[in-house]
Parts: C-alpha cells; structure tokens; sequence
C-alpha cells in the first residue's frame, strides 16, 4: 500500500493517495500531506534520459502509491498529449542571463494546465478504485487562472460536474472570456462581489457544512477540490521541477548532483510547496525563492516569522497572486512544527479568529531554504520592458514579479547558483499588461488589437486559446454576493 496522507489538523485521520484526491480537503478544513516524502532512487542521469511522461511517472508513482503503474501510466499519457503545443510539455529557455521553464502550453496557457489537465484522470481513476457510485461535484475558486484550466480539464467528463466562483472585478479581461465563454455542459461559472479569499473561503466553507453535505449526498452527488488543496494537483507539479533539472544536466549547464535555486512567483503557496516536495524527493535545491507581488503576505511571514493577513488586498497586474491567505503554507507550517496537528490546528484557529499568527524560533529556523522578496506593479512593467529589451523575449506580469525578485536576490547575496524561474503564464493572457509595460502609448487600443501587436512584437503565434475566445458566445452570467454561493450551487445541482 506505501505511504498515508495524513490531516494537518487531526493526526488520527490517515488516507491512501486515491482517497485524498477524491475528497480534496480533509476534516476541520485540514489538508492532505505525507509525513515524510520518499526518495527518489533512480539516478539523476538515467532521469535525464526520459521524457516528460517517463519523468512524471517516476515522480508521481513514488508519491500515489496505491495507483497500480497501468492506472498512473493511463493517466500520465491521457494528461500530456498534443493538448501542449510544445513535444517537451515545458520547454525550458536561456533569457535574462538565467532559464525561464515554460509551464503555459497546455490548453489555457496557464501553469495550472501542468496539474488540472491530469486531475480529472487521477479522480476518476480513484472514484473507480474507491467503488465510488456519486457523481463527483468538483467546488473551485479562482483567482483568474484556475478556473479556466479546472473547466477544461472537467469538461464533459462522464461522472463529474464542475462549479467555478471567481472575484468579478479581481480578473483579467481575457481571464474572464475565457472562463464564461466555456461551453462544457457540466459545467457553472458565477463571479462574485469580492476577492480571491471571499470565493476561497466561500468554497472551504461549503466543504465543511455537513447540512450541505448530507442534502447532496442523497441527491447523489460529493464534492471535491480541484484547487492546489487538493493533493492532486501538488504532485503533478513536481514533475516540472525535475524536468527543469534534467533539461540543465542534458544541455551541460550543471553536473549530476549540482545544486540549482528555484523562484516561483506565489500566490497560494502551491508551487513553491511543490518545488519543495522535490527537494525532499532529492531535487539537489540550494535556495527557494518565494516572489510576491504588492500582496506581501509571504514576504512579510519569511523575514519575520509572522504571518498578518490584516492589511489592504491590493488588486495588481498579476492577479492570480492577489492572495492574503495562502492555503497551502498550512502544509509547510505542519512540517516545521514537526508534524504537529495541535500545534498546527492552534496556529490556524489563531489565523481565523486573528487574522496572524506567528511561528516560534525554532520554526523560523527550519525556514532558511527560503528566500522570500516581492515586486511591486512599477518594477513589474520594468521588468517586462527591460527583459523584452535585451533579446525580445516577452514575459508576463506573474512572471515578471519572480524575475525581478531574482534580480534583487542575486544582488542582495551574490549567489550566482544556476536558477530556473518558473514562468507561469503566457503573455497572451496579460496582453494590457504586458503591451502597456513595453509601450504606454498602446494604453487606448482594443484587447484584440493589443494580442495583434503582441504577435507582430514577440514573434511568438497567438495560442489557439486566444483565438478561440475572439468571438466565442458568453455563456455563463451569474453574478452573486459571497452570501448567495451556496444557493447558486445548490440551484446548478437541481
Ligand atoms: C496561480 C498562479 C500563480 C500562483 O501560484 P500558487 O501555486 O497559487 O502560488 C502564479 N502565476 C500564475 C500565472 C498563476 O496562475
């Protein structure tokens, strides 16, 4: 059977791979996590050897361990497909003087494409093995990227449903069209009247309320997660970062063993916690860099050891990082208080009722892997400008907040490590951002004109996902006050 996932809030509650995927969020609202990682024992070099399938099967197999290797190797080969317009799944590239690992060309050219276009398989992989009879109602909040990627994953998928909730005013233009503009037929969207933490709470809630529960159970329905709570989309991600390894060991930039630093630009703290499973797995990692944007939660947490969501939220040009409650840093919390439930379920209660928390010293300590700076939107648009500047290539804003956090880390420390940034989204999906980044005056021009302009600039052709949404139909209007998202649900599942 191999290893549990245990409940970072209740010690006694322990799982297989396949039930924690199903069920998303554990008891209490508590995640999923292994109490330890396993060791990744085939060596780095026969790695380098594989493709992204081979890589991801020797990843993902040592973490689901109750996934027979036909039922993984079904999944990994249904997920990484031609649905990626690139044969490496995520190329990495020489700019800036450092590599960009491209996790966008998958279907909404969004990094959540890398986890969401396998979930779905590893769900109803698991509801099979699991003998469940439910249809599997998958709850998702968005803050831009998510969304799209979790409804092209589960659209039409036989024995699923989706529902997503994203911040009406808190998304990119293109975001949105892409989201109500899906033509799954089991599939929902509604914006709501408030932010990314609204609709995340929102959601969490409504995974705790057993009066809910109960009423959907007779109906015939249970829900689950495709946000980074969910263990299933943590694993597929640290495929990507040995992948980065590999690429750099084939191109001679490192030897066998070499450390390499690795900056991702956060949000929910599921990335970054992904890169970190790998370092446990036996990534050789010297330093994790964490980038914030003007939202510096994270920031703030890494240098002072507490954690203070009592502040503005600050709606900026990489939205999908407007976050003040990264989720997933409860799982990096658990580890460092020694896999201590009660010590965990304190921190978190505190957070909830507080709205801080601050970790002890010696906690702090276990933190030193971790870099932690942020960006703000002025430094963001230089970014853009002076990248696309030196040889033409075009980032987008996400990204742009890593590569200007690596520019101050390197200059604050002198470390010269070979490093991959994580580049998460593509430019197409920023346009304004981007182009008014490169040149002001295109601030009065058309979204469509700008993706225009962004083709002729960067040399890059527009991805089909734009395209598709040129003239696609809107399909989904629901608007709702946070209040309301559970009658919304209730009323899609009628
Ligand atoms: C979701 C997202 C992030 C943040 O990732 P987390 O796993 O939430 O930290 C960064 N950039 C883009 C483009 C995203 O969509």
């Amino acid at each position: 059977m191999g290893f549990l996932y245990r409940n970072t809030r209740k010690k006694d509650e322990v799982i297989p791979a396949s039930q924690a995927i199903l069920q998303g969020l554990g008891s209490d609202s508590g995640l999923f996590v292994p109490d330890e990682i396993p060791a990744m024992d085939v060596p780095l070099t026969e790695l380098a050897k594989m493709d992204y399938r081979g890589l991801a099967y020797e990843v993902m197999s040592r973490m689901l361990t109750d996934f027979t290797e036909e039922e993984l190797k079904y999944c990994i080969n249904s997920a990484y497909d031609e649905k990626f317009d690139d044969t490496k799944i995520a190329p990495l590239v020489k700019h800036h003087g450092t590599h960009f690992l491209e996790l966008f060309h998958g279907k909404t050219i969004a990094f959540k494409d890398m986890a969401l276009s396998i979930l779905p398989y590893l769900m109803t992989t698991a509801a099979k093995k699991n003998k469940m009879d439910h249809e599997i109602v998958i709850l998702t909040a968005t803050s831009g990227d998510t969304g799209k990627a979790a409804l092209a994953g589960f659209a039409d998928v036989p024995g699923t449903r989706i529902a997503v909730f994203y911040p009406k005013s808190g998304v990119s233009p293109i975001q949105e069209k892409q989201m109500v503009t899906e033509r799954g037929k089991n599939t929902f969207v509604a914006g709501i009247h408030g932010n990314f933490d609204d609709a995340q709470t929102g959601v969490k809630k409504m995974f705790s309320d057993p009066v809910l529960r109960e009423d959907l159970d007779r109906q015939g329905f249970r829900f689950s997660s495709a946000n980074s709570i969910n263990i299933g989309r943590l694993v597929p991600q640290m495929v990507y970062y040995y992948y980065a390894y590999t690429q750099l060991l084939n191109s001679g930039e490192i030897q066998a063993g070499d450390k390499i630093n690795i900056v991702v630009p956060t949000g929910n703290f599921g990335n970054i916690l992904a890169a970190y499973y790998a370092s446990l797995m036996g990534l050789p990692v010297n330093r994790l860099i964490c980038a914030s944007n003007d939202n510096k939660v994270l920031y703030d947490f890494f240098t002072t050891g507490t954690y203070d969501r009592n502040r503005d939220f600050i709606l900026t040009t990489s939205p999908s990082m407007d976050i003040l409650i990264s989720s997933n840093l409860e799982r990096l919390i658990y580890r460092i208080a020694g896999n201590d439930a009660e010590k965990n379920a304190a921190l978190m209660k505190e957070l909830s009722e507080t709205g801080k928390y601050t970790v002890t010293d010696e906690m702090k300590k276990e933190l030193s892997r971790f870099y932690g700076n942020f960006a703000d939107m002025d430094t963001v648009a230089a970014t853009i400008k002076a990248v696309y500047d030196e040889d033409g290539y075009i980032i987008d804003p996400h990204t742009a907040v890593a590569a200007a956090v690596y520019d101050m880390y390197k200059k604050e420390t002198g470390d010269e490590t070979p490093a991959v940034i994580a580049s998460t989204a593509s430019p197409y999906k920023f346009t304004r951002s981007v182009m008014t980044a490169i040149d002001p005056s295109l601030q009065s021009e058309e979204d469509f004109a700008l993706v225009d302009k962004l083709e002729q600039l960067s040399g890059v052709k527009i991805p089909q996902a734009i395209e598709d949404i040129r003239s696609a139909p809107v399909l989904h209007k629901t608007v709702c006050e946070i209040e309301e998202m559970e009658t919304v649900v209730r009323n899609f599942l009628k």
